[in-house]
């Protein structure tokens, strides 16, 4: 998932990072019409192979977000859909066919932070907080090609206070195993001290010393975006691509869902035992409106709902039985 405020170069940063050119039919609003806005969600597919390994990721884009004039519960939107997303995989994991889920959990979220501040906004600290006990958040500084070394340098020092300052969670890169060579031990060490990441996209091949790469060309000079002394955009696709992504998934399915999970059976079992018969046990929220065929599979899904709320009052039964 991408977030952060608009024109902070979140669809540049996704083409860069997947070479894919995602938003080519994306209608921009005028300020206007982003007045009273509210956040969308935008879900992308793209087929990437890396090293012969083949992945299909899934972007969601929440274009919108910090655009309105009152920006209150902005993430709203965002939250619901994480949890959505939960919610359907603790049905699927209920139901009858357990072993083909399509797991559409938000495995990790690339939260953009303006380089033109003085470190956090408040609607980033407010942001991140009503996420961090849903997804890994990775936070970024946007647009790095704005600042020159030691102003990052200041900038990622600040928003690491503030981070510890707001008791903010971000998603924390797992200590490297000590019988690793010492060469991806310094890769480790590296990756670790960069956070939050400054990140540079272009949409744009350019010739950089007798080379085509992705680059910004300036009148001044060309910023390399895989370049590591302009900007730490490699880190972060080594990271996502290859290095954290089980970790990502890991701690989504461990940590972020297994808290939905307990959450959800806690509630269940207080109802049950509140008037020993429920009506909803999985908070419901708001699902876009049914068609046909998704009102079948939502019967379908109640259906198997109903059975386990039977199974839950026997074990429920059971317990006071013994
Ligand atoms: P989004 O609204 O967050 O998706 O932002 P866009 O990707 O549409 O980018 C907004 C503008 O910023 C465009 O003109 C981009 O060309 C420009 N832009 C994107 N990435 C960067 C960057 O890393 N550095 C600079 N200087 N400009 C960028």
């Amino acid at each position: 998932m991408v977030a952060g405020e608009s024109g902070l170069g979140k669809s540049t940063l996704v083409n860069s990072l997947f070479l894919t050119d995602l938003y080519k039919d994306r209608k921009l609003l005028n300020a206007e019409e982003r007045i009273n806005q509210t956040v969308e969600i935008v879900k992308h597919t793209v087929d990437i192979e890396e090293k012969g390994v083949k992945l299909k990721l899934t972007i969601v884009d929440t274009p919108g977000f910090g655009d309105a004039v009152n920006n209150t519960e902005c993430w709203k939107p965002i939250t619901d859909y994480i949890d959505q997303q939960f919610e359907q995989y603790f049905r699927d994991e209920s139901g009858l066919n357990r072993k083909n889920i399509q797991d559409n959990r938000v495995h990790c979220c690339l939260y953009f932070i303006s380089p033109f501040g003085h470190g956090l906004r408040p609607v980033d600290v407010e942001f991140m907080k009503a996420l961090h006990e849903k997804v890994n958040i990775v936070p970024l500084i946007a647009k790095a090609d704005c600042l020159i070394p030691s102003e990052i340098r200041k900038l990622k020092e600040r928003i690491r206070e503030e981070i510890d300052k707001f008791g903010i969670k971000v998603y924390q890169f797992p200590e490297c195993d000590s019988d690793e060579d010492e060469e991806f031990k310094q890769q480790d060490r590296e990756l670790k001290e960069s956070a939050p990441f400054a990140v540079i996209g272009s949409n744009t091949v350019v010739e950089a010393k007798g080379q085509r790469v992705r680059g910004r060309l300036y009148p001044w000079g060309i910023v390399e975006v895989e370049n590591q002394a302009h900007c730490d955009f490699v880190k972060l696709r080594n990271m996502l691509i290859r290095t954290h992504m089980h970790d990502l998934k890991d701690v989504t399915c461990d940590v972020h869902y297994e808290n939905y999970r307990a959450q959800c059976i806690q509630q269940m079992t207080s109802k049950l035992t509140q008037d020993n018969r429920i009506e909803s046990p999985i908070p419901i929220l708001p699902l876009p409106t049914p068609d046909t065929e998704t009102e079948k599979l939502i019967k379908m899904k109640d259906e198997e709902l109903r059975r386990m709320q039977e199974m839950l009052q026997k074990m429920q039964q059971q317990m006071q039985d013994q």
